[in-house]
């Protein structure tokens, strides 16, 4: 198990470039099932990755968090789950510390 205590600020520190090297190394095709279109990260004005965050309706304080790609064709989303994402780094650096 990772260390989950900086889990929030970890989440929110990922940069655009981080998320589309996750996109590309998991291989999420990025080409819309529209077939016009291509699946593009959302981001904020600010130039940081738009994150998505829903209640959990079980858990008064819970809610899961997702970054997301938009369709620039058709409006089509996809959530990446945002934990995912984190744990998934959170791996590779351990796998890196072993090498
Ligand atoms: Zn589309």
């Amino acid at each position: 198990m990772h260390d989950t205590s900086n889990l929030v600020d970890e989440t929110l520190a990922f940069t655009e470039d981080e998320l589309e090297g996750f996109i590309e190394q998991v291989g999420l095709p990025s080409k819309c099932s529209c077939a016009d279109g291509t699946l593009e990260l959302a981001m904020n004005a600010d130039g940081t990755p738009s994150v998505v965050a829903l209640p959990d309706p079980r858990e008064e304080h819970g809610s899961n968090w997702f970054f997301w790609q938009v369709c620039d064709c058709c409006g089509q989303s996809r959530f990446l789950s945002a934990g995912k994402i984190w744990t998934w780094f959170k791996d590779k650096e351990q796998d890196n510390q072993h090498v």
